[in-house]
């Protein structure tokens, strides 16, 4: 099996090792339950932007988003609030007729099939939230603010086995956003692919990576220009201001690309 995952673009490269442990922990024999167990992995781990430790909106909720793809099919929640692992709710819906929960339905869905409730916030987002409050009070706009937001610390992981490919996400979403937004992270070709050529998953404002299909795109290149020359063309196709970081696994092997730093692991 060929693993890679990722801290976030905008992480720094000391975070590799948590990346690491994530992918020691989560792998097992199973193509599926290697990148959800990645995945949870890092969303247990509190230095992530995942499950706990994700960040806080506006309003100081915790709204989290999750997807996982395997063999054309997908399970994705979003905006999903007070539960430990945002991706094994994601990993419950793949087995149901349908694709993506959202907001209070998925928090519902989660409670009766057995997701206790979990409060995933920290000490060190409530300070940031306070930190913004405090700046707001100081008179700066919150659309200014909104924009002067990067992405930073989700996390995904992609892997193959004997031909196939897995892709999972997990993220709080940007900082100081409002509640109900949604990011890219549980919406298909935006924040994840997979298919015969490869996975994809991607980080980053998720606005951006909406907008421009960011994950499908890479996917798509992969079969024309190879693997590491598709993520390195995304990135270089992102001139929006914000920054943007790829993994991707295919034939070759694995490749990332970023247009900044980026914590990453990888298990070849
Ligand atoms: N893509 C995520 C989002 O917009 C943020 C990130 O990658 O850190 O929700």
């Amino acid at each position: 099996m060929k693993i890679i995952a990722h801290g976030g673009v905008g992480s720094p490269r000391e975070v590799d090792k948590d990346v690491q442990r994530a992918i020691d922990n989560g792998l097992s024999d199973d193509i599926f339950d290697t990148v959800v167990g990645v995945v949870s992995a890092m969303e247990d781990d509190p230095i992530f932007n995942a499950g706990t430790g994700s960040r806080m909106r506006l309003d100081g909720s915790i709204q989290m988003d999750a997807a996982v793809m395997y063999k054309g099919n997908i399970g994705a929640v979003a905006a999903i609030e007070s539960v430990k692992n945002p991706i094994q709710v994601a990993a419950a819906v793949y087995e149901t007729p349908y694709v993506l929960l959202a907001c209070s339905g998925a928090t519902e869905y989660a409670r009766s099939i057995g997701f206790s409730s979990h409060d995933p916030s920290t000490e060190k987002r409530k300070k940031e939230l306070q930190d913004m409050h405090d700046k707001l009070h100081e008179h700066e706009e919150l659309m200014d603010i909104y924009q002067s937001v990067d992405g930073g610390d989700t996390v995904g992981c992609v892997a193959s086995h004997e031909g196939e490919y897995a892709a999972a996400v997990s993220t709080g979403g940007t900082n100081f956003c409002i509640r109900g937004r949604i990011g890219d992270s549980p919406l298909v070709g935006c924040g994840f692919y997979a298919g015969e050529h490869g996975a994809v998953v991607t980080t980053g404002k998720g606005e951006e990576l909406i907008k421009k299909l960011s994950a499908y795109r890479c996917y798509l290149l992969i079969p024309e220009i190879g693997l590491q020359k598709a993520c390195d063309r995304v990135v270089e196709e992102h001139t929006v201001g914000s920054s943007i970081g790829l993994i991707a696994v295919g034939k070759e092997g694995v490749a990332s690309s970023s247009s900044k730093q980026m914590s990453q692991a990888s298990f070849k």
